[in-house]
């Protein structure tokens, strides 16, 4: 589903089981994917993105906000494909450590998938759009947020959701440095906020409320 010129949603509405919502972006470059979600959904993501008159064959990029099986499972799909995969350093480190022993505990295997960029802090080029990396760790240790400005675009992963904000007792959790994360990443000049999971926020006004919010309701337990 289109959100604005450019900006492509697959919220995932399925409440019976948990996997990530997908974003595609479009440049003049190509298309860049925003977590893959579970590789067994994959298929069904790349038909929705047909649908919307975009040609998958144009994604160059998946990039994943963070390691978590229902947001990187479905990197593997994309293995034998000519795109190119990105992941934080730190993000790289905890799958490496503590990734495997994580997957098991969703019942599933450590995919398979590979890193050809690093997304470092700061600008990322990719596909004909400027993007700032923000390294936003709390839920994971080298979870991101990419921001689109032209777009006015921001996609968070699981550091913050319409309401609430990610969990931080999974290995390599930190709910002060969520706060920090959180407290980054509201400063920026959002007029689209793209969660991980539920419901996407539309409106300066709604998503400035959102952190409001949150700030009220969690910051005193973080
Ligand atoms: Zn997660």
């Amino acid at each position: 589903m289109k959100v604005t010129d450019g900006v492509y949603a697959y919220p995932w509405t399925n409440m019976m089981e948990n996997n990530c919502n997908t974003y595609v972006l479009q440049g003049q470059g190509g298309l860049i994917l925003v977590d893959p979600g579970l590789k067994r959904h994959v298929p069904a993501l790349i038909e929705q993105v047909r649908k919307d008159g975009l040609n998958p064959d144009d994604i160059g990029f998946v990039m994943v906000t963070h390691a978590h099986p229902d947001h990187l499972d479905g990197a593997a799909w994309f293995m034998d494909r000519p795109v190119k995969m990105t992941m934080h350093k730190d993000e790289e480190r905890f799958l490496e450590s503590t990734g495997k022993e994580f997957f098991r505990m969703f019942g599933l295997e450590q995919p398979s998938y590979r890193i050809d960029v690093y997304t470092d802090e700061g600008d990322f080029s990719a596909a004909g759009i400027a993007l700032k990396v923000l390294l936003t760790p709390g839920h994971s240790p080298g979870s991101v947020c990419l921001y689109w400005p032209e777009k006015e675009t921001l996609i968070t992963g699981d550091v913050v959701f319409c309401g609430s904000i990610g969990r931080t007792d999974f290995p390599g959790g930190s709910s002060p440095t969520l706060k920090k994360s959180i407290e980054a990443i509201a400063q920026l000049d959002a007029a689209y906020l793209l969660p991980g999971h539920n419901e996407i926020i539309e409106g300066k006004a709604e998503i400035k409320n959102n952190f409001d919010f949150i700030k009220r309701a969690f910051f005193s337990y973080l």
